[in-house]
């Protein structure tokens, strides 16, 4: 991924720990994806970053227009609560079309906007 500005009073050096941070840009698609089976890699990979709160702090703060930071899918500076697969819905909901979970650290809860998918 590119490195992100950071516009919070974090060290500047988290960046060099982040998880998605491969040298190659090559998550880049993954993290900023429409598909949810790449959604769901994005979050997985970020539950398991050491600096998702310095992350997902700055993209609150630059609001995000778009892509996985810190574990949370965000849209125009907005956290998705949910996200549908395109196309027509199935009948019968899928498992793999369960983003998972990711825990917002309690220090940022407030600041979050949330917004279900339209
Ligand atoms: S929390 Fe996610 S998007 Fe942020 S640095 Fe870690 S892996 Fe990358």
């Amino acid at each position: 991924m590119l490195a992100p500005q950071i516009t919070e009073d974090w060290s500047s050096d988290w960046w060099d720990q982040a998880a998605c941070r491969d040298g190659r840009g090559g998550l880049t698609k993954v993290f900023f994806s429409e598909e949810l089976q790449d959604i769901a890699q994005a979050k997985a990979i970020c539950a398991r970053c050491p600096v998702i709160e310095p992350c997902l702090a700055g993209a609150i703060a630059r609001r995000e227009r778009w892509g996985v930071w810190g574990g949370q899918l965000f849209l125009n500076g907005k956290v998705l609560t949910d996200k549908r697969r395109r196309g027509r819905p199935p009948k019968n909901s899928r498992a793999e079309d369960q983003l998972p979970e990711v825990p917002i650290p309690i220090t940022l809860k407030e600041r979050i906007v949330f917004r279900t998918a339209s």
